[in-house]
């Protein structure tokens, strides 16, 4: 048996970042930008007024100075002339600061009659006008690896770039393995469940940004094993849940072999999940899951999180840890790291007294993992411990 991080090694190295593809702006959120990006404008391109006023020579600004305003400048609406001495326009947000004006006053500040304005007795300090650039230069980079949030879109788009070049999805096929297994929806026999680990792994790997497809259950016989591990051809990422634990019925690793699979590893000294195997199966990389809904789960973020976001190209990294105390004193751990089903509560971290590697609905609770090392001694409250986000 190897250690978590020996085993997430051996995943790394068994996969590689797929290749990039241009998507429109409107279609980029959350994917991975794949190479350096360059602002084709200056934001803003031209000194902008960042409030509704009236634009005037800043030097000629003194309280109860009287201007004539000879014209208005509004967004998308420029005004042509010059401002000369004694002269204002009648500015709003976003317009363009007209020649001559060097500065912009409120119009807060400003009494206006007719075609005349008087400026008020106390005056801000201005001059509320955004310099040319002032958010960024063009040829300015948005760099990769980068996984895009919406102020990157934002950003982007006011840069004036239609579409970005990204990571593909990487596409991962879900295989669900038993004899005991029937899809929701579907009508159990006595000795039957309902197969529930691939629907919580296709959503964990659409989060990540990966395509999944979920291929049918395969029944614990090698033929129909390796018919299901048939119609994976052409994914970047197998996963197969189930069938992994030394038992008659366990097939997976033996049908994967005879599939030319080149196993990296079986079984990681964690719990959940030890029956965790990995290898390479023709250009696929090749997971197997425990059965156990809960393990499978964890291993799902523990794996095959990193293991995508490395095949994103954002590099290979373990899942972010992050640290809290205790909200009540937890026991000894055993000789596996241990991924202890928690609660982030105001007090603390709250260990769930079951931890079933069987319990959906005690996951289903969780929004976090907290992390026991091999042999760690009991905690009390408020000792700091490392824990995973769910
Ligand atoms: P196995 O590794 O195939 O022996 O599975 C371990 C346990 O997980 C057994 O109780 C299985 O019934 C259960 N199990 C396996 N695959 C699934 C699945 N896709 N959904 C729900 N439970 C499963
Ligand atoms: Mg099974």
């Amino acid at each position: 048996m190897i250690s978590v991080e020996e085993a997430l090694s051996h995943i790394f190295d068994l996969v590689t970042p797929v290749d990039v593809e241009t998507v429109p702006l409107a279609q980029a959120a959350g994917r991975v930008l794949a190479a350096p990006v360059r602002a084709k404008r200056t934001q803003p391109p031209f000194p902008a007024s960042a409030m509704d006023g009236y634009a005037l020579n800043g030097t000629e600004a003194e309280p109860h100075a009287m201007f004539k305003v000879i014209g208005t400048a509004a967004a998308g609406h420029g005004f042509d002339g010059h401002v000369g001495p004694g002269q204002a326009v009648r500015i709003f947000t976003g317009a363009p600061v007209p020649e001559g004006a060097t500065r912009v006053i409120i119009q807060e500040d400003v009494t206006a009659r007719g075609d005349m304005i008087t400026l008020g007795d106390a005056l801000d300090a201005g001059p509320h006008i955004r310099p040319a650039g002032n958010d960024f230069a063009e040829g300015a980079t948005v760099e990769p690896p980068r996984r895009l949030t919406p102020a990157d879109l934002s950003l982007l788009a006011a840069m004036n770039i239609p579409e970005v070049p990204v990571r593909r999805r990487p596409v991962v096929a879900i295989i669900a393995t038993g004899d005991e297994l029937v899809m929701p929806g579907e009508e159990p026999g006595p000795d039957q469940i309902i197969a529930s680990n691939s629907f919580g792994l296709k959503a964990l790997v659409e989060a990540e940004g990966a395509e999944a497809r979920l291929l049918p259950i395969a029944r614990d016989t090698k033929a129909s094993l390796e018919t299901v591990f048939g119609l994976a051809e052409g994914a970047d990422l197998i996963l197969t849940s189930g069938g992994a634990s030394i038992g008659d019925h366990d097939l997976v690793g033996d049908v994967a072999a005879g599939l030319g699979m080149e196993q990296s590893f079986y079984k990681v000294r964690m719990r959940p999940g030890k029956p965790l195997m990995a290898g390479r199966m023709g250009t696929a990389a090749m997971i197997g899951l425990p059965g156990n809904p809960v393990s499978s789960l964890v291993c799902g973020h523990v794996f095959v999180r990193p293991a995508l976001r490395a095949m994103l190209g954002l590099g290979a990294a373990p899942a972010p840890r992050h640290k809290a105390p205790l909200a009540a004193p937890i026991g000894a751990n055993g000789p596996r790291e241990h991924y202890m089903r928690a609660k982030i509560t105001p007090e603390g971290l709250s260990v769930f007294d079951r931890q079933d590697s069987a319990m959906l609905s005690v996951l289903a609770e969780a929004d976090a993992l907290v992390i026991r090392p091999p042999h760690d001694g009991p905690r009390d409250a408020g000792e700091t411990v490392e824990y995973l986000t769910l």
